[in-house]
């Protein structure tokens, strides 16, 4: 694939046309990546947000090695090996009681819609505005963006979607039907929305009034991206479930959900040929060693990219950070690629940077530079 001069004309012809790209990562290491013409850049997309420990952590690529060695899949017929002890983890990080794994963020939605229907014995479920949940059918249901849900209608999911931030309406849209509200506690694909204070407590309580369950999504915010394990963990609110997936594995496809005490898929009501397969669960396990590590040099980092982009009114949640920067954002992005630095453009004119949490103070200060430079 390295240097292969016609990439381009392959994907063309035989790659269904789903996404605008004009590069090819090649190579990484750290929070560099290097392009198939050689070409090196500081990472702020990081495989947006999932390449928490760096392009090919050396822990991370034992892990799979050595796994790879002894077994790469045996189903869910039998017990896993490392699936209990990766379990066992997310329970401890998350403050919660069982996990179930899953293949990805949508699958692990899917996944948390499925536990709230059959263990309330509710059908409605409630949303936010510029949320953004997943691809799947029933993912996608809860999924407010109008453009990338409507084609697919109907999804037979009814759901209701509420402006983000929004206590008042989301009280009237609440009852004792409602199965559950499922939240960001961030939003991410928004462009880094941060919601006002007291908005999750507040959610919270009205969930609790109408005896709904509150799902947690933090595909994009878990997984120590944020500067705590959850990003839920900055308030007072534990979720009934959270899903997991990005950060999870270093890029190995997974994805989780956990959930308290009482809400459990009982025999046969979920299942996944892949999911938490042995070498997903390795690298897992590898995954949050490294990230336990860097934890505690999050917030520090977070403050350097607030200090430096201060002109910009950046949204900083941890490593996660965006600007509201209008029509210019792909002219930026662009212009950053140029000068080495890959940054993403996030919905409605958001820039929105998510480097590897690895990320070094130097190359925290060239990646300021390079974009106050683009922004001008
Ligand atoms: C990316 C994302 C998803 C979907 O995850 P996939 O692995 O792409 O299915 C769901 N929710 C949030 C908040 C996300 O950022």
């Amino acid at each position: 694939m390295k240097n292969s001069p016609s990439f381009r004309e392959l994907d063309a012809q035989y790659y269904m046309p789903a996404f605008a790209r004009d590069m090819m990562i090649a190579r990484g290491s750290g929070s560099t990546v290097w392009d198939s013409d050689g070409k090196e850049y500081i990472d702020c997309v990081a495989g947006i947000a999932v390449c928490s420990t760096g392009h090919c952590h050396p822990a991370v690529v034992k892990a799979i090695c050595d796994q790879a060695h002894d077994l790469i899949h045996c189903s869910n017929l039998y017990y896993v090996p490392h699936q209990a002890e990766l379990a066992k983890k997310l329970v401890e990080i998350s403050g919660l009681d069982k996990a179930f794994l899953s293949n990805s963020g949508a699958e692990a939605n899917d996944g948390a819609l499925k536990l709230a229907r059959v263990r309330t014995g509710r059908k409605k479920f409630v949303s936010f505005t510029h949320g953004f949940h997943g691809r799947t059918i029933g993912s996608l249901a809860v999924t407010h963006k109008p453009a990338i849900r409507e084609p697919f209608e109907p999804l037979g999911l009814e759901c209701s979607f509420v402006e983000y931030g929004n206590l008042e309406s989301l009280k009237k849209a609440v009852d004792d039907t409602t199965a559950a509200v499922l939240i960001e506690p961030v939003q991410g694909e928004a462009g880094v929305i941060i919601p006002p204070a007291g908005f999750l407590e507040g959610v919270r309580e009205i969930c609790d009034d109408h005896g709904a369950l509150v799902i947690a999504d933090e595909v994009q915010t878990g997984m120590g991206r944020t500067g705590k394990w959850f990003a839920y963990m900055h308030s007072r609110v534990k979720p009934d479930i959270v899903t997991i997936a990005k950060g999870i594995a270093s890029g190995f496809p997974m994805g989780a959900l956990v959930a308290r005490k009482g809400l459990e898929f009982q025999k046969s009501e979920h299942g996944s040929t892949f999911a938490g397969g042995p070498l997903a669960c390795a690298t897992a396990l590898a995954t949050i060693g490294v990230i336990e590590g860097l934890l505690p040099s999050v917030p520090a980092k977070a403050e350097r990219f607030r200090k430096g982009l201060s002109h910009h009114n950046p949204r900083v949640a941890g490593l996660l950070i965006g600007m509201t920067i209008g029509d210019r954002c792909v002219a930026i992005r662009d212009k950053c690629a140029e000068n080495g630095v890959l940054i993403n453009c996030a919905a409605d004119g958001n820039l929105r940077l998510m480097p590897p949490l690895v990320i070094s103070n130097s190359e925290i200060d060239r990646v300021i530079e390079v974009v106050n430079e683009a922004i001008g």
